[in-house]
């Protein structure tokens, strides 16, 4: 890795002459500000879209650094990094080549909201990331500190604003871009916190970013303050494992990506988590050190999401808080201890560390710490990521109010390719909430804004029934590759075959039809409880719970065999199969609001008394704005679908 580091191509002539400053600097199409998981994903999606990109970040050597957990995925997460797939990014095929623990959360419910999740080797995951974003084409990256933006005059058709044209670096050397892509995580004025003390830092051991905040400032963007922290880190060999619950990773592993057939680990050297709990001492410790701790305090408890053991004891006196032990790697004495986030100081954080069950002789490793830092508003960006201040400027990442490694590597990815397209004078490429979870995540951020970290649910998305983990390829590939040319011809190909076999498979099940009684005989091992006169199709068979593809295809090998012996394909059939009247359901709907876009509504209408299922945001925000039409209503910013076909059907039902 290191000497494929230094054989990177020197810097362009122009570009070395400038260094001290004077002169023009050479022009790259995109140019990236920080290597973290959305400055990764938003130079390699630029890049695979054609753009000559540049990324700049302080150390090459933390390009792929996972700065807190040890984990990719979870729920609602693992939808993010399957949607990242289908548009060709990164981390879910190096999730597959660095997974030690892979575990589907969610299973006892539907596939719909399955979260995939796989605990990483940290090791591994940097070093295969850091050889994909080395081999990517067209793709440059220097070690460098951006303390300052260029500006220049606006575009004529969009008078008033300024355009970004490039960067200042630390030497002040400047570096010129068609449009630039801001992903600098925590580091905006970042401050760690430990105790009492503080001293500015991104993260621990990394210098913060002071120049560029200012600028944002200057410029006039709103900014705010979030913080977020990280557990202490434990010595393996020092924990007693035996006392405490065991947990196996799943056999066989489900990979992330859709190009993966299977995961690089065999199943069975995936590695154990283990379970403990907290207790009431954890508690003690706490509540009588609160005067010692900066960071979380009565009254500032810090995020909702991924909180410290702290505000959870402070939020729930009464609970008994789940830690995870999860490894850090293959060959790592190094344990994270998920839900044990302290910024204590150090010597009471080893305090309670040793009142919990099979911690009693933990050494720590590295005690925990907080981070506080700057954030943009993200109401201040475009559905594409582009800042509407400032032209061809995007924000990605955590810089955006979001919290976690898979919300970030999303925004990269929509980011690089828009930054990409603006270059090239293109419409941008818009993921709409009824398309994805990453439509849902950008429309959530950019209309509604955030006060505290932003993190994925399924409980977020009104249309989870369509947009599952199985079906992101067929979601987005085709749109990935036709609109924004940013997935490859292999990926494209794949995606179609599977496109074209599942239409196949569908219509061809919905054709085969017999009577109950028939479909008893046929499946007898399935106890299909069906009524014995009328026609059911082989589709609806598919939809009980004991029938597989296997089955039928016993049951009418032709047509049926090809499509059950394509393993992946019958998987998916099933699934279809499930969802296909939910999905039916939504999509009757979407197709309402499309027909009646006209409707017009009543100028009468009081939205704060209407018997209509709308939430007091969505009624304060129709109250404010009294759109026309259903169309108009649709236009708003942060009127979710379900709220929108809930005021359609009051209208009709009440005109
Ligand atoms: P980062 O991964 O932070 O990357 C930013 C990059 O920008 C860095 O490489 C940095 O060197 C570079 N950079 C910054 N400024 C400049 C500049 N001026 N010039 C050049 N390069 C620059 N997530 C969770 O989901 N759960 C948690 O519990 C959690 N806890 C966290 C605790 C801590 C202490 C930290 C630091 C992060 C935590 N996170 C957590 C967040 C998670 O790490 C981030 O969400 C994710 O890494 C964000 O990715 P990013 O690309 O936006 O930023």
């Amino acid at each position: 890795l290191f000497r494929r580091r230094r054989a990177l191509p020197p810097l362009p002539l122009t570009w070395r002459r400038r260094a001290g400053g004077g002169g023009p600097g050479p022009r790259w199409d995109v140019l990236v500000i920080g290597g973290g998981h959305a400055g990764t994903e938003a130079a390699a999606a630029a890049a695979r879209s054609g753009a000559r990109t540049l990324l700049l970040t302080h150390k090459a050597d933390t390009i792929g650094q996972m700065s807190c957990n040890p984990s990719f995925g979870g729920i609602g997460k693992g939808h993010l990094v399957r949607e990242v797939d289908a548009l060709d990014g990164l981390c879910a095929r190096i999730c597959d080549q660095s997974g030690i623990h892979y575990k589907v959360l969610n299973r006892r419910k539907g596939s719909a909201v399955w979260g995939l999740r796989a605990q990483i080797d940290r090791k591994l995951y940097k070093e295969n990331m850091q050889k994909e974003i080395l081999n990517t084409p067209l793709l440059t990256v220097h070690e460098a500190s951006v303390e300052d933006l260029l500006l220049t005059e606006p575009e004529p058709e969009h008078p008033g604003k300024c355009q970004v044209s490039g960067v200042i670096l630390g030497d002040g050397s400047r570096v010129h871009a068609g449009s630039v892509i801001l992903t600098t995580g925590t580091f905006l004025r970042g401050m760690v916190l430990i105790g009492l003390e503080m001293h500015p830092a991104g993260r621990l051991g990394d210098q913060p970013s002071i120049g560029l905040a200012q600028t944002l400032e200057k410029l006039g963007f709103v900014v705010g303050r979030l913080k977020t922290g990280t557990p202490p880190r434990l010595a393996k060999d020092s924990i007693d494992f035996s006392i405490m619950e065991r947990h196996k990773a799943d056999n066989p592993p489900v990979p992330f990506s859709f190009l993966s057939e299977a995961v690089w680990i065999k199943p069975e050297d995936q590695l154990l988590c283990y379970l403990t709990h907290s207790n009431a001492k954890v508690k003690q410790i706490i509540y009588d050190n609160l005067h010692l701790n900066n960071h979380v305090q009565e009254t500032t408890r810090g995020p909702r999401y991924c909180p410290s053991l702290e505000s959870k004891v402070l939020r729930f006196p009464n609970g008994i808080h789940q830690l995870w032990l999860e490894p850090e790697g293959l060959d790592s004495n190094v344990i994270y201890p998920q839900g044990m986030s302290m910024t204590l100081p150090p010597e009471l954080q080893e305090q309670v560390i040793a009142c919990i069950r099979g911690l009693e002789k933990a050494k720590m490793v590295q005690p925990g710490y907080g981070v506080q830092y700057d954030f943009l508003d993200p109401r201040q960006l475009s559905a594409s990521l582009e800042s509407r201040l400032v032209q061809r400027l995007f924000f990605a990442g955590q810089i955006n109010g979001t919290t976690g490694y898979e919300e970030a590597a999303a925004q990269g990815v929509v980011a690089g390719i828009n930054a990409s397209l603006r270059v090239r004078g293109k419409p941008p490429f818009i993921i709409s909430r009824t398309e994805g979870y990453i439509g849902v995540l950008i429309d959530d951020l950019t209309t509604q804004g955030t006060n505290e970290p932003y993190r994925m649910f399924t409980s977020r998305v009104e249309f989870r029934m369509s947009l599952r983990p199985d079906n992101a390829d067929s979601r987005l590939t085709l749109r990935g590759f036709e609109e924004a040319g940013c997935v490859s011809q292999e990926r494209y190909e794949q995606t179609s075959r599977m496109k074209a076999a599942l239409e196949e498979g569908i219509a061809v099940l919905k054709s085969l039809q017999f009577s109950g009684t028939k479909w008893s005989k046929l499946i007898p091992e399935a106890c299909i409880a069906t009524s014995r006169s009328s026609p059911a199709s082989a589709l609806d068979i598919l939809r009980h719970s004991q029938v597989t593809m296997e089955h039928l295809a016993r049951a009418v090998p032709e047509p049926l065999r090809k499509f059950a012996e394509w393993r992946e394909l019958a998987e998916r059939l099933k699934i279809e199969a499930m969802y296909e009247w939910h999905v039916n359901i939504q999509q009757a709907e979407i197709e309402e609001v499309r027909r009646d876009e006209a409707l017009q509504l009543p100028e009468d209408l009081d939205y704060f008394t209407i018997n209509a299922s709308l939430s007091q945001e969505v009624r304060e925000k129709l109250n404010s704005s009294r759109p026309q039409t259903i169309g108009a209503v649709s236009r708003i910013p942060g009127i979710t679908p379900a709220a929108i076909i809930n005021l359609l059907r009051f209208v009709k039902t009440n005109r």
